[in-house]
């Protein structure tokens, strides 16, 4: 890892530069709740001022630029006795501004999944290798509890991490692209001050997150908890809708569709976001649904998320980012539930 410290102006013209050569994302206003509140995407963006890089934080996670909502994994194209089979995986080099430190660290935990697991996929690997991450600090909301599972800093996963110390950007430089990149514009090595500041500037983040959760015995309190009655009490509640899933940045379910012309001369097979709260999520031929209840539902989502499964090492998934919790409509969310699951196991 080198560091270097960027002016503002000059980080705008490295911005710029990087909005010509690639096809570059960034935050943008795009919608205000009725309370005001304002709603932010990654959307595409022509050059620095296309930006709000002061932003609170995205609705949605850019796990879609990764994991699109739908995505094509093959077509088949049929012909007398033979067929063919197209498989396309190739990504153009792009670029995502702005990213916070958990939704790094949310990647990171997919890169394990997708890219490091016994069934690696190339369409996630070949979206991940020609993606320029530029990630940026931020004050936590009211409702972030990333600190508390130790995913509010960021180590590893992207190209460049900025961090503001006294109207300048002091910066993690993690690839020989970013590096490369950076040659176009001024930039110095960190002073002992600077080092100073940054320090300064890490710990004041950590003292700002006020929602807090204890994941200590979590784990523990799982495995004795789940046959407990509060997974009827938090799943009579659940709407099934899947919201939590679409949002959250760790969050990996699918289903697969396949689709045949009527003239049954081409056909495809696309992989398509799911939830494990959906009804039929655990339905099979037949009509047989393995996971019927809507607690078992709601509990399974919650053990993959702070028990983990098999798939990724038995370790936690959630980096606490609160979008489930924001965007369920009945007001589940994993500070409530957590606490609930704490509480009952000292009773
Ligand atoms: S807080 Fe919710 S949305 Fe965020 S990572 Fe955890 S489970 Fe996913
Ligand atoms: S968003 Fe809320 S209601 Fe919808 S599936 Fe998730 S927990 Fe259930």
């Amino acid at each position: 890892m080198i560091f270097k410290v960027i002016t503002k102006d000059e980080f705008k013209k490295f911005v710029d530069g990087l909005a010509e050569e690639n096809e570059t994302f960034g935050p943008k206003l795009v919608d205000t709740r009725a309370d005001g509140t304002a709603i932010y995407d990654f959307r595409r963006a022509s050059c620095f001022d296309d930006m709000d890089l002061d932003y609170t934080i995205s609705h949605t996670s850019i796990k879609r630029f990764f994991l699109p909502f739908r995505e094509t994994l093959s077509e088949f194209n049929f012909s007398g006795d033979d067929w063919e089979q197209t498989i396309e995986y190739r990504n153009n080099p792009r670029a995502i501004v702005g990213v916070r430190a958990c939704d790094i660290n949310a990647l990171n935990i997919l890169d394990r999944i997708l890219m490091g697991g016994e069934f690696p996929s190339p369409y996630y690997i070949a979206r991940r290798r020609n993606t320029f991450l530029v990630g940026m600090d931020h004050d936590p909301l009211e409702d972030c509890f990333c600190e508390s599972l130790g995913q509010h800093l960021v180590h590893r996963g992207f190209d460049l991490f900025c961090t503001e110390i006294d109207g300048k950007y002091y910066l993690k430089v993690n690839s020989a692209k970013a590096l490369a990149f950076l040659r176009n514009v001024e930039t110095h090595s960190p002073t002992h001050e600077e080092d100073h500041m940054l320090i300064e500037r890490k710990k004041a983040l950590k003292a700002s997150f006020k929602a807090k959760v204890d994941v200590s015995a979590l784990p523990s309190v799982l495995d004795i908890g789940f046959k407990h009655d509060l997974w009827k009490k938090w799943g009579d509640k659940c709407l099934n809708c899947g919201s939590c899933a679409m949002v959250c940045p760790t969050c990996y379910c699918y289903a697969m569709e396949e689709t045949i012309d009527v003239g049954l001369k081409t056909s495809k097979k696309e992989r398509v976001q799911y939830s494990c709260n959906l009804v039929d999520f655990a339905e099979v031929a037949g009509g047989h649904n393995f996971r019927p209840l809507k607690e078992d539902k709601l509990k399974y989502r919650y053990y993959h998320h702070y028990r983990g499964f098999a798939q990724n090492r038995e370790d936690p998934i959630c980096v606490g980012c609160n979008r489930c919790g924001r965007a369920c409509l009945v007001g589940i969310n994993p500070r409530e539930v957590i606490n609930d699951l704490l509480m009952e196991s000292k009773s």
